[in-house]
């Protein structure tokens, strides 16, 4: 007979409670892959690169499916090396990520906790309010300047008690830029023991004369973290690698709570040769532009639809007439596209639409004018 604990005999079995702050938390949703049914369906939900995986970094990964069976370098040493060399900044000030979501919640995890605020703009990157809550911290969330972050708005939601902020730029799922002007302006504002976030995901699509500044800023100011992904132009969203920048006390506390090998050895390996491959990126960037701009031109023209203009490899596109953004959600899918409907963000008149291929522009298109015509 085996003795029981004595924590079996508790009267009024009760289960782990979670937190409350955890209790709080709406689940993240992520892009759907599959329609309705399970259907195969093109996917335009999570932004990645329609060009799939350069050949460089594919080859890089493919080299290390032989060497499975030791643990991948702790310290991405020669990813981080790769990074500095690239972008002319310190390999040791560099941190690496299971993807950039991980180096945004050990920006949160290191500098914020239970009584403290983490504040963002609203409509900011979804994961700005997990972070904060899974920490226990008090999201605040800032009033849009039409869809865009609103400098004076986020401005004056710091207090005290205000730990982190963040921005993304471009922002998703707006698409919205933050100029480097305001920028600067935002970071002259707060006070130097809040750390500010730039979240720069999609800054590889930015027009050659745009630069928000935010690399400078991290070189420079002793609390400004950039964070940057493999997950959008380089191809590489599978793998999981992210990466941030800042001063070294912020990335050596942040390292204390990183999980040891966060980022695989192939990935590394594809994330470095993806980095080199100029071509790739230079191909991808160029695709994005000319035909955000002319989706963009589109959408505009038909009744009732506005966009939201973007900097990134999307666009919102905002329902405003007799055809309703749900609908339109749904005759893509039935059309075979997955687009992102995103009620739960506070914009139930919207749709993100990844930047795909030309013919995927073109069937979206023709696929939202026949509804248009016919709402
Ligand atoms: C996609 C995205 C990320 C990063 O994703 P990872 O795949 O985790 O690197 C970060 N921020 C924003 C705003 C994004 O859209």
């Amino acid at each position: 007979m085996t003795k029981s604990g004595s924590g079996a005999n508790r009267p009024g079995m009760t289960a782990p409670a979670p937190k409350p702050w955890i209790d709080a938390i709406a689940p993240y949703v992520p892009g759907r892959a599959t329609a309705d049914g399970g259907r195969k369906a093109i996917k335009l939900s999570s932004n990645e690169n329609p060009f799939g995986t350069g050949e460089a970094a594919k080859a890089a990964y493919a080299a290390e499916a032989r060497s499975l069976d030791r643990y991948p370098d702790a310290g991405a040493a020669a990813l981080r090396e790769a990074i500095g060399a690239h972008y002319g900044i310190e390999a040791e000030r560099v941190i690496h990520g299971t993807g950039s979501d991980e180096v945004l919640h050990l920006a949160a995890g290191a500098f914020a906790g239970v009584g403290d605020e983490i504040a963002y703009a609203r409509y900011g990157f979804s994961v700005y309010d997990i972070a904060a809550r899974r920490v226990g911290a008090t999201p605040i969330v800032a009033p849009d300047k039409d869809y865009a972050t609103d400098v004076d708005a986020l401005l004056a939601c710091v207090t005290e008690r205000t730990r982190v902020v963040y921005v993304a730029n471009p922002n998703n799922p707006t698409g919205t830029y933050t100029s480097r002007g305001e920028i600067a302006r935002l970071h002259a504002g707060l006070p130097s023991d809040c750390l500010l976030v730039i979240d720069q995901a999609y800054t590889e699509y930015l027009d050659p004369e745009d630069d928000d500044g935010a690399l400078e800023l991290a070189r420079t100011a002793p609390n400004v973290l950039v964070t940057r992904t493999f997950s959008k132009i380089f191809g590489l969203a599978a793998e999981r690698i992210g990466w941030g920048y800042g001063p070294a006390p912020v990335i050596a506390a942040m390292h204390k709570i990183r999980a040891p090998f966060n980022v695989t050895t192939a990935g590394q390996h594809a994330a470095i040769a993806a980095l080199r491959d100029a071509a790739f990126v230079e191909r991808s960037r160029a695709h994005n532009a000319t035909w955000r701009a002319w989706f963009s031109d589109q959408m505009d023209a038909l009744p009732g639809l506005r966009v939201v203009p973007s900097k990134a490899n999307f666009v919102l596109v905002l329902f405003e007439g007799r055809l309703r953004a749900e609908a339109a959600y749904k005759g893509l899918m039935d059309a075979g596209y997955i687009v992102r409907w995103l009620p739960g963000q506070g914009l139930p008149d919207a749709l993100r639409i990844t930047i795909g291929t030309e013919d995927e522009m073109r069937g979206v298109v023709d696929a939202l004018t026949a509804m248009a015509s016919a709402a």
